[in-house]
Protein backbone atom coordinates (compact mmCIF):
# COMPACT_ATOMS: atom_id res chain seq x y z
CA UNK A 1 0.00 0.00 0.00
CA UNK A 2 1.57 3.40 -0.92
CA UNK A 3 1.37 6.53 1.42
CA UNK A 4 -0.88 7.77 -1.32
CA UNK A 5 -3.47 4.89 -1.69
CA UNK A 6 -3.73 5.41 2.34
CA UNK A 7 -4.77 9.14 1.98
CA UNK A 8 -6.95 8.82 -1.46
CA UNK A 9 -10.01 7.87 0.27
CA UNK A 10 -9.67 11.59 2.74
CA UNK A 11 -9.59 12.60 -0.46
CA UNK A 12 -12.74 11.30 -2.03
CA UNK A 13 -14.68 11.60 0.89
CA UNK A 14 -14.44 15.54 0.41
CA UNK A 15 -18.41 16.29 1.53
CA UNK A 16 -18.99 18.20 -1.86
CA UNK A 17 -22.87 18.05 -0.25
CA UNK A 18 -21.67 20.14 2.57
CA UNK A 19 -21.18 23.35 1.39
CA UNK A 20 -19.77 24.60 4.82
CA UNK A 21 -16.86 22.28 4.17
CA UNK A 22 -16.38 22.14 8.04
CA UNK A 23 -17.11 18.77 9.05
CA UNK A 24 -14.81 16.82 11.15
CA UNK A 25 -13.64 13.56 10.51
CA UNK A 26 -12.89 11.13 13.58
CA UNK A 27 -9.10 11.40 12.88
CA UNK A 28 -7.44 8.04 13.33
CA UNK A 29 -3.30 8.39 14.38
CA UNK A 30 -2.37 8.24 11.18
CA UNK A 31 -0.20 10.92 11.13
CA UNK A 32 1.82 9.22 14.17
CA UNK A 33 1.64 6.45 12.08
CA UNK A 34 3.17 7.59 9.11
CA UNK A 35 6.06 9.42 11.25
CA UNK A 36 6.99 5.87 12.92
CA UNK A 37 6.73 4.51 9.04
CA UNK A 38 8.38 6.93 6.78
CA UNK A 39 8.10 6.66 3.30
CA UNK A 40 12.35 5.26 2.20
CA UNK A 41 12.08 8.64 -0.14
CA UNK A 42 10.90 11.82 1.62
CA UNK A 43 8.93 12.39 -2.01
CA UNK A 44 6.57 14.65 -2.81
CA UNK A 45 3.33 14.40 -1.58
CA UNK A 46 0.13 16.28 -1.78
CA UNK A 47 -2.04 14.97 0.77
CA UNK A 48 -0.71 15.66 4.30
CA UNK A 49 -2.43 14.14 7.16
CA UNK A 50 -5.74 16.02 7.58
CA UNK A 51 -8.13 16.14 10.31
CA UNK A 52 -10.73 18.74 8.16
CA UNK A 53 -12.57 18.00 5.24
CA UNK A 54 -12.52 20.58 2.25
CA UNK A 55 -12.86 20.23 -1.61
CA UNK A 56 -9.79 19.87 -3.02
CA UNK A 57 -11.21 21.92 -5.75
CA UNK A 58 -11.34 25.08 -3.53
CA UNK A 59 -8.38 24.48 -2.40
CA UNK A 60 -6.81 24.58 -5.75
CA UNK A 61 -8.97 27.40 -7.17
CA UNK A 62 -8.30 29.42 -4.64
CA UNK A 63 -4.48 28.71 -4.57
CA UNK A 64 -4.31 29.66 -7.91
CA UNK A 65 -5.88 32.95 -7.39
CA UNK A 66 -2.99 36.02 -7.74
CA UNK A 67 -2.43 37.41 -4.03
CA UNK A 68 -3.36 41.03 -3.52
CA UNK A 69 -0.68 43.00 -3.00
CA UNK A 70 -1.91 44.74 0.06
CA UNK A 71 -1.52 48.32 0.93
CA UNK A 72 -1.11 50.46 3.27
CA UNK A 73 -4.53 52.40 2.18
CA UNK A 74 -6.19 48.99 1.83
CA UNK A 75 -5.77 48.87 5.51
CA UNK A 76 -7.07 52.40 6.38
CA UNK A 77 -9.45 53.44 3.79
CA UNK A 78 -12.07 51.32 5.41
CA UNK A 79 -11.00 52.78 9.08
CA UNK A 80 -11.73 56.51 9.17
CA UNK A 81 -13.43 57.77 12.12
CA UNK A 82 -16.36 58.00 12.55
CA UNK A 83 -17.02 54.41 11.40
CA UNK A 84 -19.82 53.51 10.06
CA UNK A 85 -21.86 50.24 9.51
CA UNK A 86 -21.20 50.76 5.49
CA UNK A 87 -17.64 50.80 6.32
CA UNK A 88 -17.59 48.12 8.64
CA UNK A 89 -19.36 46.14 5.48
CA UNK A 90 -16.96 46.76 3.02
CA UNK A 91 -14.35 45.76 5.48
CA UNK A 92 -15.40 42.84 6.58
CA UNK A 93 -15.99 41.80 2.18
CA UNK A 94 -12.18 43.23 1.57
CA UNK A 95 -11.12 41.02 4.34
CA UNK A 96 -13.13 38.12 3.02
CA UNK A 97 -11.41 38.94 -0.17
CA UNK A 98 -7.87 38.52 0.75
CA UNK A 99 -7.94 35.41 3.18
CA UNK A 100 -9.42 32.30 1.80
CA UNK A 101 -6.95 33.00 -1.01
CA UNK A 102 -4.07 33.73 1.29
CA UNK A 103 -4.52 30.75 3.48
CA UNK A 104 -4.85 28.35 0.29
CA UNK A 105 -1.42 29.52 -0.90
CA UNK A 106 0.02 28.22 2.28
CA UNK A 107 -1.83 24.97 1.89
CA UNK A 108 -0.58 25.01 -1.38
CA UNK A 109 3.07 25.64 -0.08
CA UNK A 110 2.99 23.10 3.37
CA UNK A 111 1.68 20.70 0.67
CA UNK A 112 4.84 20.97 -1.38
CA UNK A 113 7.05 20.00 1.53
CA UNK A 114 8.93 16.95 1.46
CA UNK A 115 6.86 14.74 2.68
CA UNK A 116 9.02 13.80 5.91
CA UNK A 117 8.69 16.71 7.18
CA UNK A 118 4.49 17.21 6.34
CA UNK A 119 4.00 14.14 8.36
CA UNK A 120 5.58 15.13 11.41
CA UNK A 121 3.19 16.01 13.92
CA UNK A 122 4.06 19.28 14.92
CA UNK A 123 3.95 20.51 10.82
CA UNK A 124 0.63 18.87 9.96
CA UNK A 125 -1.02 20.60 13.17
CA UNK A 126 -0.17 23.69 12.05
CA UNK A 127 -1.70 22.20 8.00
CA UNK A 128 -4.60 21.32 9.72
CA UNK A 129 -5.10 24.74 11.13
CA UNK A 130 -4.54 26.39 7.68
CA UNK A 131 -7.52 23.57 6.30
CA UNK A 132 -9.71 24.76 9.68
CA UNK A 133 -9.44 28.04 9.24
CA UNK A 134 -10.39 27.66 5.69
CA UNK A 135 -13.30 25.76 6.31
CA UNK A 136 -14.65 28.35 8.66
CA UNK A 137 -14.57 30.88 5.55
CA UNK A 138 -15.91 29.10 2.80
CA UNK A 139 -19.13 29.11 4.04
CA UNK A 140 -18.92 33.28 3.17
CA UNK A 141 -17.35 32.12 0.01
CA UNK A 142 -20.38 33.50 -2.11
CA UNK A 143 -21.49 35.86 0.41
CA UNK A 144 -21.39 39.19 0.45
CA UNK A 145 -21.57 40.82 3.91
CA UNK A 146 -24.36 43.16 4.19
CA UNK A 147 -26.01 43.06 7.82
CA UNK A 148 -24.77 43.12 11.08
CA UNK A 149 -25.45 39.99 12.26
CA UNK A 150 -23.32 38.32 9.34
CA UNK A 151 -20.89 40.74 10.28
CA UNK A 152 -21.17 39.85 13.64
CA UNK A 153 -20.33 36.15 13.07
CA UNK A 154 -17.61 36.99 10.25
CA UNK A 155 -15.62 39.08 13.15
CA UNK A 156 -16.18 36.08 15.36
CA UNK A 157 -14.94 33.40 12.62
CA UNK A 158 -11.98 35.83 12.41
CA UNK A 159 -11.58 36.28 15.94
CA UNK A 160 -10.90 32.15 15.86
CA UNK A 161 -8.94 32.16 12.54
CA UNK A 162 -6.36 34.70 14.80
CA UNK A 163 -6.45 31.87 18.15
CA UNK A 164 -5.97 29.34 16.12
CA UNK A 165 -2.64 30.54 14.72
CA UNK A 166 -1.67 32.19 17.59
CA UNK A 167 0.83 29.43 18.64
CA UNK A 168 2.45 28.75 15.45
CA UNK A 169 5.93 29.49 15.79
CA UNK A 170 7.02 27.21 18.71
CA UNK A 171 5.05 24.66 16.62
CA UNK A 172 6.70 25.02 13.45
CA UNK A 173 9.84 25.31 15.49
CA UNK A 174 9.85 22.24 17.20
CA UNK A 175 8.66 20.69 13.76
CA UNK A 176 11.60 21.59 11.98
CA UNK A 177 13.71 20.76 14.17
CA UNK A 178 12.99 17.29 14.47
CA UNK A 179 13.34 17.07 11.22
CA UNK A 180 16.27 18.68 10.21
CA UNK A 181 18.53 15.78 9.91
CA UNK A 182 16.42 15.00 6.87
CA UNK A 183 15.85 18.50 4.98
CA UNK A 184 17.57 20.54 3.05
CA UNK A 185 18.76 24.19 5.90
CA UNK A 186 18.22 26.23 2.70
CA UNK A 187 14.27 25.00 2.12
CA UNK A 188 13.87 25.07 5.25
CA UNK A 189 14.65 28.66 5.60
CA UNK A 190 12.91 29.89 2.19
CA UNK A 191 10.09 27.76 3.28
CA UNK A 192 10.03 29.73 6.64
CA UNK A 193 10.73 32.98 5.68
CA UNK A 194 8.14 32.64 3.04
CA UNK A 195 5.46 30.88 5.80
CA UNK A 196 6.40 33.86 8.40
CA UNK A 197 6.15 36.96 5.99
CA UNK A 198 2.87 35.71 4.75
CA UNK A 199 1.58 35.25 8.23
CA UNK A 200 2.53 38.72 9.62
CA UNK A 201 -0.04 40.03 6.15
CA UNK A 202 -3.00 37.73 7.33
CA UNK A 203 -3.08 38.60 10.71
CA UNK A 204 -3.13 41.76 10.09
CA UNK A 205 -5.60 42.08 7.31
CA UNK A 206 -7.79 39.25 10.01
CA UNK A 207 -7.10 41.85 13.33
CA UNK A 208 -7.52 44.58 11.01
CA UNK A 209 -11.02 43.78 10.74
CA UNK A 210 -11.70 42.63 14.25
CA UNK A 211 -10.11 46.14 15.29
CA UNK A 212 -12.47 48.29 13.14
CA UNK A 213 -15.53 46.36 14.45
CA UNK A 214 -14.33 46.32 17.92
CA UNK A 215 -14.07 50.40 17.27
CA UNK A 216 -17.22 50.71 15.17
CA UNK A 217 -20.52 52.31 16.13
CA UNK A 218 -22.21 50.24 19.14
CA UNK A 219 -24.41 47.57 18.03
CA UNK A 220 -27.99 46.93 17.70
CA UNK A 221 -27.97 43.60 19.35
CA UNK A 222 -25.30 44.81 22.14
CA UNK A 223 -27.12 46.36 25.18
CA UNK A 224 -24.43 46.18 27.39
CA UNK A 225 -22.04 49.34 28.08
CA UNK A 226 -21.59 51.00 24.94
CA UNK A 227 -18.13 51.85 23.76
CA UNK A 228 -18.50 55.18 22.13
CA UNK A 229 -15.84 55.90 19.77
CA UNK A 230 -13.34 57.81 20.57
CA UNK A 231 -12.61 60.93 18.42
CA UNK A 232 -9.54 61.74 19.21
CA UNK A 233 -8.22 58.52 19.42
CA UNK A 234 -4.96 57.73 17.12
CA UNK A 235 -6.19 54.45 16.18
CA UNK A 236 -7.33 53.08 12.68
CA UNK A 237 -7.89 49.64 13.90
CA UNK A 238 -4.55 48.35 14.58
CA UNK A 239 -2.51 51.41 12.81
CA UNK A 240 -1.25 53.94 16.04
CA UNK A 241 -0.85 57.15 14.20
CA UNK A 242 0.76 58.44 17.17
CA UNK A 243 3.00 55.77 18.13
CA UNK A 244 5.70 56.71 20.82
CA UNK A 245 8.58 54.38 20.51
CA UNK A 246 10.43 55.33 23.91
CA UNK A 247 6.82 54.05 25.41
CA UNK A 248 7.17 50.62 23.77
CA UNK A 249 11.03 50.49 24.42
CA UNK A 250 10.21 51.26 28.42
CA UNK A 251 7.32 48.68 28.53
CA UNK A 252 9.20 45.74 26.68
CA UNK A 253 12.39 46.84 28.59
CA UNK A 254 10.39 45.80 32.16
CA UNK A 255 9.33 42.97 30.31
CA UNK A 256 12.62 41.52 29.40
CA UNK A 257 14.10 42.81 32.54
CA UNK A 258 11.54 40.62 34.62
CA UNK A 259 12.83 37.33 32.36
CA UNK A 260 16.80 38.26 32.82
CA UNK A 261 15.63 38.54 36.67
CA UNK A 262 13.77 35.38 36.69
CA UNK A 263 16.72 33.43 34.88
CA UNK A 264 19.91 35.34 36.08
CA UNK A 265 18.88 36.64 39.11
CA UNK A 266 19.73 39.97 37.36
CA UNK A 267 18.19 42.94 36.04
CA UNK A 268 19.83 44.83 32.89
CA UNK A 269 19.26 48.82 32.82
CA UNK A 270 18.39 50.71 29.39
CA UNK A 271 18.79 53.96 28.53
CA UNK A 272 16.65 55.77 26.02
CA UNK A 273 18.51 59.00 24.44
CA UNK A 274 18.10 60.77 20.85
CA UNK A 275 14.39 61.82 20.28
CA UNK A 276 12.61 60.29 22.88
CA UNK A 277 9.42 62.07 22.64
CA UNK A 278 9.17 61.06 18.86
CA UNK A 279 5.82 59.84 17.93
CA UNK A 280 4.99 57.88 14.39
CA UNK A 281 2.19 55.81 12.69
CA UNK A 282 2.76 52.31 12.56
CA UNK A 283 1.66 48.78 13.99
CA UNK A 284 1.99 48.88 17.75
CA UNK A 285 1.90 44.77 18.27
CA UNK A 286 4.87 44.28 15.28
CA UNK A 287 6.93 46.86 16.92
CA UNK A 288 6.80 45.31 20.65
CA UNK A 289 7.88 42.15 19.25
CA UNK A 290 11.03 43.52 17.35
CA UNK A 291 11.82 45.07 20.39
CA UNK A 292 11.32 42.39 22.85
CA UNK A 293 13.29 40.36 20.41
CA UNK A 294 16.23 43.16 19.88
CA UNK A 295 16.20 43.97 23.89
CA UNK A 296 16.16 40.00 24.43
CA UNK A 297 19.43 40.05 22.74
CA UNK A 298 21.26 42.46 23.65
CA UNK A 299 20.34 42.25 27.98
CA UNK A 300 21.21 38.31 27.07
CA UNK A 301 24.91 39.44 25.99
CA UNK A 302 24.85 42.08 28.85
CA UNK A 303 24.47 39.57 31.77
CA UNK A 304 26.32 36.63 29.89
CA UNK A 305 29.90 38.82 29.78
CA UNK A 306 29.11 40.05 33.16
CA UNK A 307 28.72 44.19 32.51
CA UNK A 308 25.40 44.21 33.56
CA UNK A 309 26.34 47.67 35.20
CA UNK A 310 26.76 48.78 32.03
CA UNK A 311 23.32 50.26 30.49
CA UNK A 312 21.85 49.16 27.60
CA UNK A 313 21.89 52.37 25.12
CA UNK A 314 18.95 53.16 23.01
CA UNK A 315 18.85 56.10 20.76
CA UNK A 316 16.06 57.08 18.57
CA UNK A 317 16.22 59.02 15.98
CA UNK A 318 13.47 60.42 13.81
CA UNK A 319 13.44 61.36 10.09
CA UNK A 320 13.69 64.67 8.84
CA UNK A 321 9.79 64.92 7.28
CA UNK A 322 10.17 65.01 3.54
CA UNK A 323 10.47 68.60 1.75
CA UNK A 324 8.07 67.20 -0.74
CA UNK A 325 5.93 67.16 2.54
CA UNK A 326 2.32 66.00 2.79
CA UNK A 327 1.74 62.55 5.20
CA UNK A 328 -0.73 61.50 3.09
CA UNK A 329 -0.48 57.66 3.60
CA UNK A 330 -1.84 57.08 -0.01
CA UNK A 331 1.15 58.65 -1.58
CA UNK A 332 4.23 56.57 0.23
CA UNK A 333 2.50 53.78 -1.75
CA UNK A 334 3.88 52.59 -5.14
CA UNK A 335 0.86 51.72 -7.17
CA UNK A 336 2.89 50.81 -10.17
CA UNK A 337 4.86 48.85 -7.66
CA UNK A 338 3.60 44.94 -7.87
CA UNK A 339 4.89 44.40 -4.30
CA UNK A 340 6.16 40.96 -3.27
CA UNK A 341 5.01 37.56 -4.00
CA UNK A 342 3.61 37.32 -1.05
CA UNK A 343 0.88 39.39 -1.39
CA UNK A 344 2.46 42.31 1.14
CA UNK A 345 2.42 45.76 0.52
CA UNK A 346 4.06 47.68 -2.37
CA UNK A 347 6.23 50.71 -0.86
CA UNK A 348 8.77 52.67 -2.50
CA UNK A 349 11.86 51.80 -0.80
CA UNK A 350 13.00 55.63 -0.67
CA UNK A 351 11.24 57.33 -2.39
CA UNK A 352 8.57 58.20 0.60
CA UNK A 353 7.46 61.16 2.48
CA UNK A 354 6.34 59.75 5.70
CA UNK A 355 8.77 60.00 8.40
CA UNK A 356 11.11 57.03 9.77
CA UNK A 357 12.73 56.16 12.93
CA UNK A 358 15.46 54.95 13.54
CA UNK A 359 16.25 52.85 16.40
CA UNK A 360 19.75 51.92 17.50
CA UNK A 361 19.94 49.40 20.02
CA UNK A 362 23.86 49.32 21.55
CA UNK A 363 25.24 47.01 23.96
CA UNK A 364 28.67 46.39 26.09
CA UNK A 365 28.20 42.55 25.67
CA UNK A 366 31.20 41.97 24.04
CA UNK A 367 29.92 41.81 20.36
CA UNK A 368 29.42 38.47 18.11
CA UNK A 369 32.24 36.43 17.03
CA UNK A 370 33.17 36.13 13.19
CA UNK A 371 32.06 32.39 13.06
CA UNK A 372 28.72 33.25 14.82
CA UNK A 373 27.87 35.91 12.76
CA UNK A 374 27.00 34.62 9.55
CA UNK A 375 24.74 32.59 11.01
CA UNK A 376 22.66 35.15 12.93
CA UNK A 377 19.35 35.64 10.52
CA UNK A 378 18.80 31.48 10.06
CA UNK A 379 16.36 30.81 11.32
CA UNK A 380 16.86 28.14 14.35
CA UNK A 381 20.64 29.37 14.94
CA UNK A 382 21.43 29.92 18.39
CA UNK A 383 23.70 29.94 20.91
CA UNK A 384 22.26 29.89 23.99
CA UNK A 385 23.23 27.14 25.89
CA UNK A 386 21.49 26.37 29.61
CA UNK A 387 24.90 25.28 30.84
CA UNK A 388 23.63 26.27 34.27
CA UNK A 389 20.71 24.28 34.09
CA UNK A 390 22.30 21.31 31.92
CA UNK A 391 26.32 21.27 32.28
CA UNK A 392 28.04 19.64 29.46
CA UNK A 393 25.67 20.70 26.54
CA UNK A 394 26.87 21.86 23.47
CA UNK A 395 26.52 25.70 21.93
CA UNK A 396 23.32 25.44 20.27
CA UNK A 397 21.54 22.84 22.38
CA UNK A 398 19.25 25.74 23.91
CA UNK A 399 16.50 25.69 20.99
CA UNK A 400 14.94 22.35 23.16
CA UNK A 401 15.20 24.71 26.22
CA UNK A 402 13.46 27.90 24.60
CA UNK A 403 10.60 25.52 23.15
CA UNK A 404 10.19 24.33 26.30
CA UNK A 405 9.94 27.11 28.38
CA UNK A 406 7.09 28.41 25.67
CA UNK A 407 5.17 25.33 26.16
CA UNK A 408 5.22 25.49 29.54
CA UNK A 409 2.54 25.67 31.54
CA UNK A 410 2.68 29.42 32.25
CA UNK A 411 3.39 30.14 28.52
CA UNK A 412 6.68 31.50 29.67
CA UNK A 413 8.93 33.29 27.80
CA UNK A 414 12.51 32.61 27.84
CA UNK A 415 15.65 34.81 26.85
CA UNK A 416 17.11 33.39 24.16
CA UNK A 417 16.66 30.34 22.87
CA UNK A 418 14.36 29.65 19.99
CA UNK A 419 16.74 31.19 17.27
CA UNK A 420 14.01 33.09 15.56
CA UNK A 421 14.27 36.90 17.19
CA UNK A 422 16.48 38.50 14.58
CA UNK A 423 14.92 36.47 11.47
CA UNK A 424 11.64 37.30 12.01
CA UNK A 425 12.25 40.49 13.69
CA UNK A 426 13.59 41.69 10.06
CA UNK A 427 11.01 40.20 8.36
CA UNK A 428 8.31 42.40 10.78
CA UNK A 429 10.92 45.53 9.77
CA UNK A 430 10.77 44.67 6.35
CA UNK A 431 6.88 44.02 5.95
CA UNK A 432 6.64 47.56 5.77
CA UNK A 433 9.50 48.82 4.28
CA UNK A 434 12.02 49.13 7.13
CA UNK A 435 15.06 47.08 8.03
CA UNK A 436 17.56 45.71 10.70
CA UNK A 437 21.18 46.11 10.54
CA UNK A 438 23.67 44.19 13.23
CA UNK A 439 27.08 45.79 13.81
CA UNK A 440 29.32 44.00 15.87
CA UNK A 441 32.29 45.65 17.65
CA UNK A 442 33.64 42.10 18.55
CA UNK A 443 35.11 41.97 22.24
CA UNK A 444 33.43 45.58 22.98
CA UNK A 445 29.74 45.04 21.87
CA UNK A 446 26.91 45.44 19.25
CA UNK A 447 25.07 48.27 17.53
CA UNK A 448 21.84 47.22 16.01
CA UNK A 449 20.01 49.61 14.07
CA UNK A 450 15.71 48.97 13.81
CA UNK A 451 14.78 51.78 10.67
CA UNK A 452 11.08 51.73 10.56
CA UNK A 453 9.31 53.63 8.36
CA UNK A 454 6.49 55.25 9.20
CA UNK A 455 2.89 54.66 7.67
CA UNK A 456 2.10 58.24 7.30
CA UNK A 457 -1.00 60.15 9.27
CA UNK A 458 -4.38 59.69 7.20
CA UNK A 459 -5.77 62.95 6.35
CA UNK A 460 -8.86 63.91 8.62
P1 LIG B 1 18.30 33.56 19.97
O1 LIG B 1 18.34 34.85 20.75
O2 LIG B 1 17.12 32.73 20.29
O3 LIG B 1 19.58 32.82 20.07
P2 LIG B 1 18.34 35.35 17.72
O4 LIG B 1 17.92 35.19 16.31
O5 LIG B 1 17.70 36.44 18.51
O6 LIG B 1 18.12 33.95 18.43
O7 LIG B 1 19.90 35.58 17.76
C1 LIG B 1 20.76 34.64 17.15
C2 LIG B 1 22.16 34.71 17.76
O8 LIG B 1 22.76 35.96 17.43
C3 LIG B 1 22.19 34.66 19.27
O9 LIG B 1 22.13 33.33 19.76
C4 LIG B 1 23.53 35.33 19.56
O10 LIG B 1 24.58 34.41 19.40
C5 LIG B 1 23.66 36.35 18.45
N1 LIG B 1 23.31 37.72 18.90
C6 LIG B 1 22.21 38.42 18.56
N2 LIG B 1 22.21 39.64 19.13
C7 LIG B 1 23.35 39.73 19.86
C8 LIG B 1 23.94 40.75 20.71
N3 LIG B 1 23.34 41.92 20.90
N4 LIG B 1 25.15 40.46 21.28
C9 LIG B 1 25.75 39.28 21.08
N5 LIG B 1 25.24 38.28 20.31
C10 LIG B 1 24.06 38.50 19.72
MG1 LIG C 1 17.14 36.42 20.49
Amino acid sequence: ITMTSIWTPAKHCLCRKNPHGATRLLTTSTSSYLARHPSPSAHRWSHPPSSTVIADDDVASLANKPLHNLSLADLVKHGRPPLHTQALFSSANFTLSLLPIRLAHRIQALRNLPFIVVSNPNISKIYNNYLHSLSTLLPYKSKTISNLEDEIRFTEVLADLVETHAHTIPTLARGFLECRRYVNPTEVTRFLDEHLRARIGTRLIAEQHIALHMSSQPHQNDHSDHQTPDPSSSYIGVIDTALEPASIINSCGNFVSEICELKYGVRPTWIIDGEPNTTFAYVPVHLEYIITELLKNAFRATVESGRTQEPVIITIAAEPESPRGGLDHTRQLDSSSPGDSLGNPAIKPFDDPAPGVTIRIRDRGGGISPDVLPNIWSYSFTTFNDADDFPGQTPGSGNMDALNALSGSGGGSSIAGLGYGLPLGRAYAEYFGGGIAVQSLYGWGSDVYLRLKGLGRPKH
